[in-house]
């Protein structure tokens, strides 16, 4: 039977390094369900869309067409057939992104979408992201939930960004706490740790360690 392994938790965890190569080792499949919220908001930004305005965000929430390949060693994300990978991650899509992603009809779209895909896969998936293991597949075989410190997790993530990009640690830790907090207080499934989700702190582990710790959850 295929393997369903959902993997939760607030940014700078570890989440995306650990889901992909669990899922590669496994011989499953890998998707991240933030790059196809970036990437709607990627597109938002794109046609002008103000991404505050949650009625036109609502209205334009159907039109990009996303898809997204789910091989663990190299997933890929394009929109309207364009490649979205390296627009997703900058500053100016983040920044944005939890508002577009706090739309009931923004959410109600992917989280069809990730169904779907799951569904499809022929031995299994890995799927990452905030509402995983609450919303989108509420009967996963394993849910985890990543946590770090506050300090950890800004350090990992400045350590992610390039160049010009990379901000001041102290800068950086504001950024990932404000956009925790509108992932955690959204109305719509909010970041959450689902009840019987394993709850993993990477704080003090190596990513190694990390990936060692799931692949034994999903194998018991
Ligand atoms: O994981 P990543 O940082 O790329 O996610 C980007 C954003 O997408 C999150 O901050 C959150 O607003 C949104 N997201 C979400 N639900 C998910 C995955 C991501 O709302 N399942």
């Amino acid at each position: 039977a295929a393997v369903v392994v959902g993997i939760d938790g607030p940014s700078g965890t570890g989440k995306s390094s650990t889901s992909r190569a669990v899922a590669a080792k496994l011989g499953l499949r890998y998707l991240d369900t933030g790059a196809q919220y970036r990437a709607i908001t990627w597109w938002m930004l794109a046609n002008g869309i103000d991404v505050d305005d949650a009625a036109a965000v609502a209205q334009a929430a159907g039109k990009p067409v996303i898809v997204s390949g789910t091989d663990p060693s190299a997933p890929t994300i394009t929109v309207d057939g364009e490649d979205a990978a390296g627009p997703i991650r900058t500053q100016r899509v983040t920044a944005a992104v939890s508002a577009v992603s706090a739309v009931p009809e923004v959410r109600t779209r992917l989280t069809e979408l990730q169904r779907a895909i799951a569904a499809e896969a022929p031995h299994g998936i890995v799927v990452e992201g905030r509402d995983i293991g609450t919303t989108v597949l509420p009967d996963a075989d394993l849910k985890v939930f990543l946590t770090a410190s506050p300090e950890a997790r800004a350090a990992r993530r400045n350590g992610e960004l390039k160049g010009k990009e990379a901000a001041d640690l102290a800068a950086t830790q504001a950024a990932l706490i404000k956009r925790d907090a509108a992932d955690s207080g959204r109305k719509t499934s909010p970041l959450a740790k689902a009840a019987d989700a394993v709850e993993v702190d990477t704080t003090d582990l190596t990513l190694e360690q990390v990936i060692e710790c799931v692949v034994t959850l999903v194998e018991d």
